[in-house]
């Protein structure tokens, strides 16, 4: 899908919900993975069983591509009443941590996902790894070569021209078996010495010119320690552990076409069982970046507060920032998957998020950027508790008191001493309505010695408590509000796109444009008291401000932090829409 036909369709999403619920469903019930393992299960293939898996390199932390990947392989076999193991191909020791594979468990389970007992480790099969090697070489197609890893470039030739055969090509099965066994044992130090498959230097296929199935690598693995002091490559590991595993579809991005071959070349030769591998097309998402590499340069280099900083693509980001996993479960079923690289717009992740807090968060006051309002006739000591809605679109979440007094709080940017036409909130001599109170009309300002207003006076018709005028007449427009005195502290964090482009990807430094203006800290907001009793990760609407979760990390005992985790509206619209 092209990403000018996907603000279309998002376009109509906005304007007609139920033909959102409609694609969303036919989506999720075919694509063409699907029709694969239809037919295959028609023609018995796999005598009726699918089994897929979810197979992350724990090297880094997950974003919102690997999520994709989960509704997918966790998603099929949900509705195809088979099976998905979570296997960690943990085949590289020097970039992979503990703290990673507990992420990643953490956030399949948030997706809402579970792979109940099958959690698997390439690494666990090291040792048998190790004997189909040996046996591949027994069969006089693998050989252990002391070419180093800028010859190797060398030998492997271009795409344009083949590869030349390494001098070590032609050793005879019983000294490949010999120098294995001694790579094995520890004898020869890192790098001297790797065993590669014996396929064509002469290949079309660049993976196919004697790819090095295993290397010598001193260093501490998370699971196996220094038993072992050669590791295999992940083109090995990656398809015999689908093929061990009995995975009937391995489902992978595309960029594993070319790799294919390769795979059908060592599951043939050793003549085990063979999954069919699928791929489709990863996810990309506009003005982000979904690559673990780039990510991690941001965490290191202090761009962003860590892996789970709001901002972040990673799945551990978006649920601090107040994404659920149903919205996420939504937007990758409605994304569904294609053959074809392409962009999907941000806007429509947004979009998912919106549509599900609009019908589950509940609605409160909350005022960022305060003026203090005195309601001059209101009498002094005097507290009043207003009826409020907790969220009209579900009643069941029942409604609720605020209180109001003669002092309150509103937002500045609804006041205006000087409106311009088209501003139709609260200016001098001008009455509004108060959210669930009563009309008040401005007759005074008050400012300090810079100019700055501190302060509005206003007076109140008591005649139009809950909001409505008995005489019939009308305001154009209604405010939120809380009561100065009664009201709590917090601090809000406002979020915009981490990045300035498109494509921050394919700019040669994604760092260059990095958006300066991606985290905005307000410290002086403040909440009706109905948010005292707060916890952290819940979410609720701020009227007319947007939808935020309670932070859970930076929020304590005496500090509450919300992170804005959408606006209520696509902003982005409107600031197109105005420049034309
Ligand atoms: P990255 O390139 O972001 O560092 P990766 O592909 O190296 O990610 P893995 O841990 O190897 O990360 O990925 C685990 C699974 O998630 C793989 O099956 C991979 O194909 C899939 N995956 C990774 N990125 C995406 C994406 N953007 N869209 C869809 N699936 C993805
Ligand atoms: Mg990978």
């Amino acid at each position: 899908m092209k990403p000018s036909d996907l603000k279309n369709e998002h376009k109509n999403t906005e304007s007609n919900q139920s033909s959102v619920n409609n694609t969303t469903e036919s989506v999720a019930s075919s694509n063409f993975i699907r029709d694969i393992i239809d037919e295959d299960l028609k023609t018995d293939k796999y005598k009726g069983r699918v089994h897929t898996r979810f197979p992350p390199e724990p090297n880094g932390y997950l974003h919102i591509g690997h999520a994709k990947s989960i509704c997918l392989n966790f998603g099929i076999a949900r509705d195809y009443k088979g099976l998905c193991n979570l296997r960690f191909d943990d085949t590289n020791p020097s970039k992979e941590e503990v703290e990673y594979v507990e992420s990643i468990k953490e956030d399949v389970r948030w997706l809402g996902f579970d792979w109940d007992d099958r959690e698997y480790y390439a690494s666990d099969y090291f040792e048998q790894l190790y004997e189909y090697a040996v046996q591949l070489i027994k069969a006089g197609k693998a050989y252990v070569c002391e070419l180093n890893a800028s010859q190797i470039r060398e030998y492997r030739g271009t795409l344009t021209e083949p590869g030349k055969n390494s001098p070590y090509r032609e050793r005879s099965i019983r000294e490949n078996l010999d120098l294995f066994e001694r790579m094995r044992a520890g004898e020869f130090p890192d790098g001297s010495h790797v065993l590669r498959a014996k396929i064509n230097m002469a290949s079309p296929n660049l993976n196919m010119r004697d790819p090095v199935m295993y290397r010598i690598l001193r260093a501490e693995h998370h699971r196996t320690g220094n038993t072992w002091c050669i590791y295999p490559m992940y083109d090995f590991t990656h398809c015999l552990s689908d093929s061990i595993e009995g995975i009937t579809h391995s489902i992978c991005t595309l960029e594993f076409e070319n790799n294919r071959p390769l795979y059908d070349w060592f599951l043939d030769e050793l003549n085990v069982y063979h999954p069919q591998q699928i791929e489709f097309a990863r996810l990309n998402l506009s003005y982000t970046i979904m690559s673990k590499r780039l990510l991690l340069t941001l965490v290191k280099e202090g761009y962003v507060d860590g892996w789970n900083d709001p901002r972040m693509p990673t799945i551990g980001g978006i649920r601090r920032r107040g994404y659920t996993p149903e919205s996420m479960r939504r937007f990758s079923e409605r994304i569904g998957v294609a053959k074809r690289d392409s962009m999907v717009d941000i806007a429509l992740l947004e979009y998912y998020i919106r549509e599900d807090l609009n019908k589950h968060a509940p609605r409160v006051m909350g005022v960022l950027r305060p003026l203090k309002v005195i309601i001059e006739n209101y009498p002094d000591g005097q507290v009043e508790e207003m009826d409020a809605i907790n969220n009209p679109e579900d009643l069941s979440l029942g409604t609720r008191k605020v209180p109001f007094s003669k002092v309150i709080y509103i937002e500045r940017d609804d006041f205006m001493e000087d409106p311009p036409r088209k501003f139709f909130r609260l200016a001098p001599g001008r009455e509004v309505r108060l959210r669930y109170a009563y009309f008040i009309t401005c007759t005074g300002v008050i400012k300090d010695e810079n100019g700055e207003i501190t302060e509005l006076r206003c007076t109140y018709d008591p005649a139009t408590r809950g909001g409505d005028a008995p005489d019939g007449r009308k305001v154009k427009s209604t405010l939120h509000w809380v009561s100065a005195e009664h009201s709590i502290p917090a601090e809000v964090r406002l979020y915009d796109r981490l990045f300035t482009v498109e494509n921050p990807a394919a700019e040669e430094d994604f760092r260059s444009c990095l958006n300066p203006n991606s985290l905005e800290i307000l410290s002086g907001c403040r909440l009706e008291p109905y948010m005292a009793n707060v916890k952290p990760g819940e979410r609720y609407q701020l009227e007319r401000m947007g939808y935020f979760c309670v932070d859970t990390k930076d929020t304590t005992g005496d500090n509450l932090v919300l992170n804005r985790t959408v606006t209520l509206r696509d902003q982005w619209v409107k600031i197109q829409n105005k420049g034309e």
